[in-house]
């Protein structure tokens, strides 16, 4: 029952390099975000997903 991680991961780089819905000018970029692995806005730091490890 191994679900592989790189699910969530796949969806951190298809949203990677997409514009931000949220300001003008920021781009996301994939930045750990309170730990777990996200993608965040470089330019107002919304972060758009979170993968949390599952446990
Ligand atoms: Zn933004």
């Amino acid at each position: 029952m191994a679900k592989a991680e790189s699910d969530g991961d796949a969806i951190l780089w298809r949203l990677r390099g997409h514009s931000c819905p949220s300001c003008e000018d920021g781009t996301l970029v994939l930045k750990p975000y309170k730990g777990n692995r996200a993608v965040v806005c470089d330019g107002c730091d919304t972060p758009r997903a979170q993968v949390w490890d599952q446990v």
